[in-house]
């Protein structure tokens, strides 16, 4: 999220090309973080907020002068729209074309820019109104969401000073992290206005909702199957609920009207209690997620504070509607307003929104407590926010379904982590579910059934019966070391996302850890870390597993787990070009902060870091110097020096592997960048899954050749794409003599089965023959022959894995 605009490409006048935006402990960036964090508590306008911003900034970076300056909608022009030094009546009146003045070429350019003498800068213009010429040094940095210019934030001081690296690249992180804060803010104020703020509505880039398949025609009352996205696997069965809808039949709707001054009691406490609510969620997600998310609630929290909209449902209090109906319609409003705008952003917003307005409906139309509604239910949503999934988590909810959402929000996370079955993007869920029918969700095949009738009925009660035996049955493999029933060894290693799966990966049995994607903390955090910082997320790992395999992977930036900011903006494809290792070469502080990270968390523990995406002799030896060198400079007395491994998963390095092998002490192959670079599908692209295809015959020969030329040079080699867990593939893996598989925690019981049943020397005679096979339909047919026969069939056979 944030974090990755930090990383944008922003050339200053003064200091290096490319500032550091990571530094150790910037206990300044801290501190306004959390400044800022005690001001959105309590402000309760935009205003409010835009000026407790700048005068925090002003005083925590020593300056004279803070100015935030926004795009204006109607005119495209940036507007001095809060300050805190320049003179207040110039506030209204400074505006700015785009590439006028220092300010204006650093939202065009959109780069910082540090000038220690504003005025002999050859773009300086200069505004009488402002009383700006007693000040001397500029530092200006940009603010963008998702690739939009938002305005940019500017600090000035009387005397000259160069500002330094540490300030800029502070600044510049402030900005990444405000301006969601300011877009929320602006977007409500927009709303309080109706109809006058539309035309900051209409400034956000189009975007068009996905076809989302409905596969029978929606009739209450019949048997309903709809298909979304499979988000997060397992299946369920229950009572659905909706959330964010009003129950117009219940008795709490229909309760007799009380007095305006009774009602509004009434609505000032339900604020309350959300508020409360809100609070507590914060914490469960920071305890269960391990990380700090006081940020991320932004939006609801500037919601409850708004004078507006408590005044827009007091007044239809005083018109004599009851306090949930006026709670209710005030935020639909809202809702419907933002609905008409085709942008993600706004999107997420809609469901912030309605996240507000079903907690606060829940407070006014509940007699029971908020918690026990959704146990055992299914929850029928629009959204799946981390907050909801940490939520339903905690209140026992069986599973979600959203209208909303693809499989690597960051809500679909953590329903996989947490093991909570969602489908996500089910267009009709809301129109064609009602609260309290029957509904079957199936997270691994990405389909919901609504009212099944009682012959479906039956045969899914027998699919989950299966799949319960099959768990349990996995189960009690768990604790056995990864290794066929005639001898040979495969050690299983869990992939870990976020912290909850270290728990999910000791309890599976994982042998260690073969792969932390690292940049998945940050994504879902938001926010700006500092080696200390990193090194505690990454320390946890030992917590679980103090004897290892650790396998810490540098941050993968890029392709679906990047929101471009300008550095991507010349890249049509995300996930071609410029992502990942070459990102971190062009940013050899942040890559250098990271592995320093990954020491002191290892302390004199062992240590493996892999490098991704490798694809060049020259990036790879320019990421190992550097690490070295970084490595070298904490290494504790008495720890083991760090092994280093290359991901093998672009074609080039494919080619080159023999040559790779040399350099590095392992070869981790990333499977499913793999698949997508050497069969031309994007991963993310629903249209082009049929040819995402694990079997087919390239894929299987290229590893097998990264395999041979690894073990040619006597280093171990892993899979831990997905394609580990797809069953007759990981015979065939096995078979090539893989040295370990690292797998998503919980599917490693069904694998350590499937290996204690299987005898691979067959399939290991064979495969020089099966690789010659052309399609890849023949060879699944091919290896499925070789499953043992008491092992049931699985939907990771398909490669779907959680
Ligand atoms: C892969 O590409 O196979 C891999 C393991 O990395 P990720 O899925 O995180 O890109
Ligand atoms: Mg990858």
């Amino acid at each position: 999220m944030h974090i990755f605009a930090a990383l944008r490409d922003s050339s200053g006048e003064i200091g290096k090309r490319l500032p550091r935006p990571f530094h150790p402990l910037n206990n300044l960036y801290v501190n306004i973080l959390h400044r800022l964090s005690v001001l959105i508590q309590r402000a309760h306008s935009l205003d409010e907020v835009l000026d407790g911003v700048v005068e925090t900034i002003a005083e925590e970076l020593k300056s004279d002068v803070c100015s935030i300056y926004l795009l204006d909608p109607n005119d495209h022009r940036l507007h001095l729209t809060a300050t805190y030094g320049l003179q207040k009546e110039s506030k209204e009146r400074v505006v700015l074309d785009l590439g006028e003045g220092l300010t204006g070429i650093v939202v065009q350019e959109m780069r910082w820019l540090a000038v220690e003498d504003a005025s002999s800068h050859p773009g300086y213009r200069y505004f009488p109104e402002t009383k700006e010429e007693q000040y001397s040094s500029y530092l200006g940095v940009p603010m963008a969401l998702r690739n939009r210019p938002v305005g940019a934030i500017v600090v000035q001081t009387r005397l000259q000073r160069t500002y330094n690296e540490t300030e800029s690249q502070t600044l510049t992180a402030i900005s990444t992290q405000l301006v969601g804060i300011v877009e929320n803010a602006r977007l409500i104020n927009a709303l309080d206005r109706g109809h006058e703020g539309l035309s900051y509505l209409r400034e956000v880039r189009s975007w068009h909702l996905g076809e989302s398949g409905l596969l029978s025609s929606p009739d209450k009352d019949k048997e309903l199957v709809l298909r979304g996205t499979a988000a997060s696997p397992g299946m369920a069965i229950g009572e659905a609920v909706l959330r964010g809808s009003l129950d117009t039949t219940g008795e709490a709707f229909n309760r007799p009207l009380l007095k305006p001054e009774e009602e509004k009691a009434l609505v000032a406490q339900a604020f309350e209690e959300t508020r409360k609510e809100i609070a507590r969620i914060q914490y469960e997600v920071r305890r269960e997620t391990d990380e700090e998310h006081a940020l991320i609630f932004s939006s609801h929290l500037l919601l409850l504070n708004d004078h507006v909209l408590r005044q827009q449902i007091e007044t239809a209090v005083e018109q004599s509607r009851p306090a949930h109906v006026a709670v209710f319609e005030a935020l639909g409003r809202y809702c419907s307003q933002l609905e008409q705008v085709p942008d993600p952003y706004i999107q997420e917003r809609v469901e912030d929104i309605m996240d507000v307005r079903s907690r606060l409906l829940s407070h006014l139309t509940d007699s029971k407590s908020h918690s026990s509604s959704v146990s055992d239910k299914i929850v029928v949503a629009q959204g799946i926010s981390p907050s909801l999934v940490v939520e339903l988590k905690a209140e026992g909810a069986r599973g979600i379904i959203t209208t909303r959402g693809g499989p690597t929000s960051h809500g679909a996370l953590l329903a996989r982590s947490m093991g909570i079955p969602a489908v996500t993007g089910v267009r009709y869920a809301l129109a064609g579910i009602t609260s309290g029918s029957q509904v079957f969700v199936d997270g691994s095949e990405g389909e919901v059934i609504h009212n099944p009738a009682a012959s479906t009925l039956k045969q899914l009660e027998e699919k989950m019966q299966l799949l319960v035996v099959q768990t349990s049955t996995d189960l009690k493999f768990r604790a056995l070391p990864g290794r066929t029933l005639d001898g040979r060894k495969v050690s299983l290693h869990a992939n870990i996302s976020i912290a909850a799966d270290l728990a999910k990966a000791t309890k599976n049995g994982a042998e260690g850890v073969g792969l932390f994607r690292t940049e998945f903390p940050f994504l879902i955090r938001e926010d700006f870390p500092t080696q200390a910082e990193q090194a505690r997320v990454y320390r946890k790992v030992y917590d679980y597993f103090p004897e290892g395999p650790a396998r810490f992977r540098l941050l993968d930036l890029g392709g679906d787990k990047l929101l471009p900011g300008n550095a991507m903006r010349a890249d049509r494809n995300p996930f071609r070009g410029y992502r990942s290792l070459r990102l971190l070469l062009d940013h050899p502080d942040v890559l250098v902060d990271q592995v320093q990270a990954f020491s002191h968390a290892a302390g004199t523990r062992p240590l493996s870091i892999l490098i991704p995406m490798v694809s060049s002799l020259t990036e790879l030896r320019r990421a190992l110097d550097l690490m070295r060198n970084a490595l070298d400079r904490v290494r504790p007395s008495g720890a083991p020096i760090a092994k280093i491994g290359a991901m093998i998963e672009v074609p080039g390095a494919v080619e080159i592997v023999d040559l790779i092998s040399k350099e590095v002490d392992f070869l981790s192959i990333g499977s499913n960048d793999l698949i997508q670079y050497f069969l031309a599908v994007d991963r993310e692209n629903e249209n082009a899954a049929s040819v995402d295809d694990p079997y087919h015959p390239a894929v299987l020969r290229a590893i097998a050749r990264i395999v041979r030329a690894g073990h040619d040079q006597g280093r171990d080699v892993t899979v831990c794409g997905e394609i580990a867990s797809v069953r007759p593939l990981t015979l065939a893996l096995t078979a090539m003599g893989i040295d370990s598989l690292s797998l998503p925690p919980g599917v490693i019981p069904g694998i350590k089965r499937l290996l204690a049943s299987s005898t691979v020397k067959p399939l290991e005679r064979d495969l020089d023959a099966i690789l010659q096979v052309g399609e890849a339909s023949e060879l699944r047919k091919e290896l499925e022959g070789y499953l043992p026969t008491d092992v049931l069939s699985a939907p990771t056979d398909r490669g779907l894995t959680g």
